[in-house]
């Protein structure tokens, strides 16, 4: 076994935590407070390959493995989880669904230009009463021979205004229950598809999370991902990987609350001595730091599963589970080693205290993560 990272590793590393430095910390209070997306941010990300990084390089990609991705994931997250997620919405559940299970076309047509940055997509599963229960999906496409039909609304869609592509997920046939569901590639502009509002959010305010309606959208047939009746299955299968994406969002959003945390600690005096020089401060530092290298070990291992063509159903659903608790903890320690400043926004740790808690809630909550591991260990 080897532990330490490879010079291209820690190269990715660096040019990750630079960015997330030069580039995402300057504006990163004021666009959480005006809810703005990072729009140039995201874009100079895109130019620099961190958008379609794990695609092939004859598709635009950077053609890196998993594992270099889950390490930027966690340095940007460091500084800007709501620039991140954008990342991860754009990395793992669009470009690795279409580059896994898109037709030639398909690829050519979306996967190019999603891989290079120069537009961002959205993975649409959620509804207003299908969340965690994604199998009673209420949208639907109705097969017209060369088309479909689409009808209905999805919620809480990342991406949802400044994406350009968007995968929806959507009943076709629903005597056939889940195995009924279809995957179609919308596009903005489609007559029919409206955009809803911008949610008002707790955390990562600086993405845009709002609901979609679909009314008589014609969906052309070679949109469709897979076989009829795979949508379940790709979003299934999509949702696997997507979740190492915010298990390291998880990690970096707890490690970033750490270093802030260890360095104000350093920094601030009480009762004549630096607080880290008291013990109940130092051992808060101690389990930080425990957990979140636990945590990194986790998701690494569940990106070298991936890598290695293991499955990583359970490795990844126990990284998110583990790595967001640690996040919600750390952030909470965070704010409480810095007292009255952690409670204002110049510090940082209360924002990423509201970040810390979306990790806990998409693309699966830890409920369902706690299914998807008990039903793997007990199958056994
Ligand atoms: C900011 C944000 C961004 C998002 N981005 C996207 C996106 O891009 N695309 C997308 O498709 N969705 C997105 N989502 C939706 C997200 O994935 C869902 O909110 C999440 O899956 C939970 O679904 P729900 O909100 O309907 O909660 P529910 O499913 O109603 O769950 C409510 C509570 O009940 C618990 N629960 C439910 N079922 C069980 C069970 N069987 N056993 C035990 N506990 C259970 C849950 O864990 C939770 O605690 C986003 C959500 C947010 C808030």
């Amino acid at each position: 076994m080897d532990f330490s990272l490879s010079e291209e590793h820690q190269m990715i590393q660096q040019a990750a935590r630079d960015f997330a430095q030069n580039e995402l910390l300057p504006e990163v209070i004021e666009r959480d407070d005006a809810q703005r997306f990072p729009t140039e941010q995201i874009k100079k990300l895109g130019e620099l390959g961190f958008m379609g990084m794990m695609v092939g390089t004859e598709y635009n990609g950077s053609g890196m493995d998993t594992l270099s991705y889950v390490i930027a994931m966690e340095e940007l997250s460091k500084i800007d989880a709501s620039a991140s997620v954008v990342v991860s919405v754009n990395n793992s559940l669009v470009c690795y669904g279409l580059e896994t299970y898109g037709t030639e076309a398909q690829k050519q047509k979306y996967l190019t230009r999603l891989a290079s940055g120069e537009i961002i997509g959205a993975f649409c599963l959620s509804e207003p009463e299908a969340g965690s229960d994604a199998t009673s999906q209420k949208t639907t496409a109705i097969d017209k021979g060369d088309h479909y039909i689409l009808n209905g609304t999805k919620n809480w869609i990342t991406n949802g205004s400044s994406a350009e592509v968007y995968l929806v997920i959507a009943q076709t046939d629903r005597e056939k229950g889940h195995r009924g569901i279809n995957a179609l590639i919308v596009e903005k502009g489609m007559p029919g598809f409206e955009i809803g509002p911008k949610e008002n959010k707790l955390g990562i305010r600086g993405s845009d999370t709002h609901s979609l309606n679909f009314n008589d959208v014609e969906v052309p047939k070679e949109n469709r991902i897979g076989e009829d009746g795979f949508g379940f299955k790709f979003a299934m299968k999509t949702l696997a990987g997507g979740r190492i994406g915010i298990a390291a969002q998880a990690l970096g959003i707890a490690a970033g609350a750490y270093e802030l945390a260890l360095k104000y600690s350093k920094e601030r005096k009480a009762f004549g001595t630096e607080i880290s020089n008291h013990q109940a401060i130092a051992f808060k530092l101690a389990d930080m730091h425990t957990q979140i290298e636990a945590a990194r070990h986790m998701v690494y291992k569940a990106a070298w599963d991936k890598d290695n063509g293991h499955n990583y159903d359970l490795s990844g659903a126990m990284a998110k589970l583990y790595a967001s608790q640690v996040a919600m903890e750390t952030t909470v320690e965070a704010v409480q080693i810095h007292g009255g400043n952690g409670f204002v926004k110049d510090y940082h740790v209360e924002r990423l205290m509201r970040d810390a808690k979306i990790t806990q809630i998409y693309e699966g909550t830890s409920e369902i993560q706690k299914i998807v591991i008990s039903r793997s260990v007990l199958k056994d």
